[in-house]
């Protein structure tokens, strides 16, 4: 029996699962903390790679998703700002040489964007964004049936377009980011500040609500919360139209923590992308979808990368 191995590691969790050749349940899976006194993010992966390492059937490949800026074709980490000592980091060399298996890296946005594709609400299209909307913002695009990766693998940076010349500062380091104006982290600064500034609102003077708690408090129809939700749409839903403009995708999948509130954040999306498109065509037989995989569709994306990496052997 043949079985491939799926990392998806990220600022809090390393998840490892053992896929068998057919099927998406793992034969195995578990997930540990990233940060552990007297180890690296890279020793604790290791190890719970072995642990599940299989003993009755042959691995295939490992492949690993993680966040931040990567030479996926070099397998190097460049920078990765949540994973501590993560710079110009060689994992997939690291990982091979113990392992002594082909270890493949990408991006963990990117290859949600391929488990969307191969085993979720992807399915059975060509031509897909896939833009998660959490802490951060990331994306993953599928155009005419292929991942698009780049020269060097760096494609499909959706969160850091220009929202707002001048905005916030985003967690890149640049100012007015789509992330820095519509992700979780910007719908809860909203918040904080506007409450400081003592708008009329159901959370208390000096509270720092979450964009979870925000939605909650959006769903019962207070107006702070609601404005909130609107003004991220409203530049996620700009920003869209943009993606359309250059990919003109059929399907548009949502993932990520803000995506959960559901239409508290699609609808303002929808009207905003309305108003932004440049033709009423793009928004034509366009599905606009969530996540069916949810947190599994890193490594769902792994393991569909490790199945693609053998079609093309
Ligand atoms: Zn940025």
């Amino acid at each position: 029996m043949k079985a491939f191995i799926a990392v998806d590691i990220g600022g809090t969790q390393i998840r490892v699962a053992v896929f068998p050749e057919q099927g998406t349940t793992p034969i195995q899976q578990q997930r540990i903390r990233t940060v552990a006194e007297g180890q690296t993010a890279v020793e604790r992966m290791i190890g719970l790679i072995e642990e599940l390492w299989p003993t009755d059937a042959e691995v295939v490949s490992i492949a690993i998703a993680a966040p931040g800026f990567l030479d996926p074709k070099a397998g190097v980490v460049v920078t990765a700002p949540n994973i501590a000592g993560w710079v110009n980091l060689p994992i997939a060399e690291i990982i091979r040489s113990h392992f002594h298996v082909p270890v493949y890296l990408g991006n963990d946005a990117n290859l949600a964007a391929m488990g969307e594709w191969h085993f979720g609400a992807g399915r059975g299209y060509s031509d897909i964004l896939y833009i998660t909307v959490s802490t951060g913002i990331g994306g993953g695009l599928i155009a005419g049936g292929h991942l698009v990766e780049g020269a060097h693998g760096m494609a499909g940076e959706l969160g850091h377009v220009m929202a707002e010349p001048g905005g916030p500062l985003c967690g890149c380091g640049k100012r007015g980011h789509l992330e820095a104006v519509a992700s979780g982290t910007a719908i809860a600064r909203y918040m904080a500040e506007k409450i400081a500034m003592g708008l009329p609102t159901v959370f208390a003077p000096g509270s720092t609500p979450t964009a979870k708690e925000t939605a909650m408090a959006a769903n019962q129809g207070d107006s702070l919360s609601i404005e909130a939700f609107n003004r991220a749409g409203f530049y996620l839903g700009r920003a869209v139209a943009d993606f359309l403009h250059i990919l003109n995708p059929e399907l548009i999948i949502f993932g990520g923590g803000v995506s959960l509130s559901g239409d508290t954040i699609l609808l303002p999306i929808r009207k905003s992308l309305e108003e932004h498109v440049i033709s009423p065509e793009y928004l034509k037989n366009l599905t606009i979808t969530r996540t069916v995989l949810g947190d599994d569709s890193g490594l769902l994306g792994a393991f569909a990368l490790m199945l693609s990496k053998l079609e093309q052997a």
